[in-house]
């Protein structure tokens, strides 16, 4: 694992244990939320980083099935 992996890996793992409850939700305090960054990186899931990380990888999906489809330059 490179160095870069590793460091992603401690804090992402440090990061979900500063996830707090609320409402049923694992929610991070510090987390940038209403971002796909918020869900992905701080692993938040209160319901702006949920929806933003949705739209976001509906987003990356479509792209990538253009792409396939011969719809889109890549
Ligand atoms: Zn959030």
């Amino acid at each position: 694992m490179t160095q870069v992996a590793e460091y992603l890996r401690k804090v992402r793992a440090e990061r979900r244990a500063e996830r707090v409850d609320v409402g049923g939700r694992l929610v991070h305090p510090r987390a940038p939320h209403g971002s796909a960054s918020g869900y992905q990186h701080w692993s938040c899931r209160c319901g702006p980083c949920s929806a933003a990380n949705r739209s976001s990888t509906a987003a990356t999906r479509a792209t990538a099935n253009d792409r396939v489809a011969g719809r889109a330059e890549p």
